[in-house]
């Protein structure tokens, strides 16, 4: 009988004695440098002693095997189906602290290695629910089947983002085994970062912040790299808002339109003067803002009257040029000159999903690009394109950039990642968290 026994710094194997510093990789560790007793051989950080058959090294975590788990978990949002509950035990049995933070029918996993509030507090973020499967008799493959042909294993959530986060839990508990830092390393992995995503990450952050837990760095493990692993990490992005546009005219016959008032005609015009001119040019790290008509509709089946009721949706997506707030009152004033101009009345609701984010270019992106740079041989395009992610949220609490995989069939039919990728994943966050605590 084989008994598993995991070194850390607290607790080292009793069978050994300091000996001074060793070299792990190009770091020294002060604390790591032990020999065993019972063998008399130095101990490389990240080994354990063995001992006859009482100790031996635990296997390091197979971030392949983890992901076709989460995948065969069934977690279309809000359904936790499983996926939390196997990264909970995984976690937990490599002594992490795991606590649910589950809010509003969302289930969301804290775990913490290491001391709660620690000055360094290496946090990863992701998200274990996944989009519905659309047309199921599309897929060639089951969606929730983990299949792997070709060295592509198939299934929702694949690269958006079960593999992501996956690769950083099995870095996660294979450092702390191997070089256990002085710090913490934090995982805060929610149930719902595809829907609203009001009590996912956000519930997390809330319930860090009421218990004294902390994250000094965060990177979510989104995929961000559009064709080749490597060449894109995220620094911040876009803000994104909706625009719901209401129309209320006087209904009348289609051949008398004087004695009616359109509000369809006022929407036109509304929407027209929206697109007329770009918002902004771009600014330093940001693309130029976008606005996009969405919906037109006033459900009219009769071509012969003019509805007394339209409605129009606008999406937009903006830099740090702009806020919700300034986007809001130009919206306002563009309905209210069309309200003026036309006698139709036009009400005006708006739902701001996130404000634009940047986290500058700095040591911690720095940190980030190298570790990338080092493993893929590809230098990341510091970027802030694309839509919105938990980074949102998490930039409220610590300076935070995304880093994953090839996203290029996220949210598809036949979502699929590279299998051999994930491996590569899991080098790039572990490379990260012994760059971030040596
Ligand atoms: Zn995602």
């Amino acid at each position: 009988m084989i008994q598993i026994v995991a070194l850390r710094q607290s607790h080292f194997c009793r069978n050994s004695q300091a000996v001074g510093k060793v070299a792990f990789g190009t770091q020294p560790y002060a604390w790591g440098a032990r020999r065993c007793k019972v063998l008399g051989k130095p101990i490389t950080v990240g080994r354990t002693c063995l001992k006859g058959p009482v100790m031996t090294q635990h296997s390091p975590v197979d971030p392949v095997a983890l992901t076709a788990d989460l995948i065969r978990c069934n977690s279309v949002t809000p359904a936790e189906g499983g996926a939390l509950i196997r990264l909970e035990a995984v976690l937990s049995e490599a002594g992490f602290d795991c606590v649910r933070v589950d809010r509003g029918g969302i289930a969301n996993l804290f775990a913490r290695w290491g001391k709660r509030g620690a000055n360094k507090s290496f946090g990863f973020n992701g998200h274990t629910d996944v989009v519905p499967v659309g047309d199921l008799s599309a897929w060639t493959h089951d969606p929730f089947g983990a299949e792997v042909v070709d060295g592509w294993m198939y299934g929702r959530g694949a690269t958006d983002m079960k593999s992501g986060v996956a690769a950083f839990a099995a870095a996660a508990v294979d450092f702390v085994r191997a070089t256990p830092p002085d710090g913490a390393v934090v995982l805060a992995i929610t149930g719902d970062e595809e829907d609203v995503a009001e009590d996912g990450t956000v519930a997390l952050l809330d319930w860090m912040a009421a218990n004294g837990e902390r994250m000094t760095h965060c990177l979510v493990g989104e995929p961000t790299c559009p064709n080749l692993m490597g060449e894109m990490m995220k620094i911040g992005r876009r803000g994104s808002m909706t625009c719901y546009f209401t129309a209320e005219g006087v209904q009348g016959h289609s051949a008398y339109p004087h004695r009616a008032k359109n509000p369809m005609s006022a929407l036109v015009k509304l929407l027209a003067r929206l697109e007329a001119a770009p918002l902004d040019e771009g600014t330093a790290h940001f693309d130029a803002s976008t606005l996009a008509i969405t919906t037109i509709d006033c459900g009219n089946p009769a071509t012969n009257v003019i509805p007394a009721k339209g409605r129009a949706t606008v999406n937009i997506r903006f830099n740090d040029a702009h806020s919700g707030a300034s986007l809001t009152a130009w919206l306002q004033a563009q309905a209210t000159a069309v309200q003026s101009e036309t006698g139709v009345e036009i009400g005006v609701r708006i739902k701001i999903s996130g404000e634009s984010f940047l986290t500058p270019p700095g040591p911690f992106s720095a940190l980030v690009a190298q570790a990338v740079q080092a493993e893929t041989g590809v230098v990341p395009e510091y970027s802030t394109s694309g839509g919105t992610s938990d980074a949102r949220f998490v930039k409220d609490h610590c300076p935070v950039v995304e880093f994953g995989l090839v996203g290029r069939t996220m949210h598809q039919v036949d979502e699929r990642v590279e299998v051999a990728q994930i491996g590569a994943l899991k080098a790039i966050y572990t490379r990260i968290l012994q760059d971030y605590f040596a």
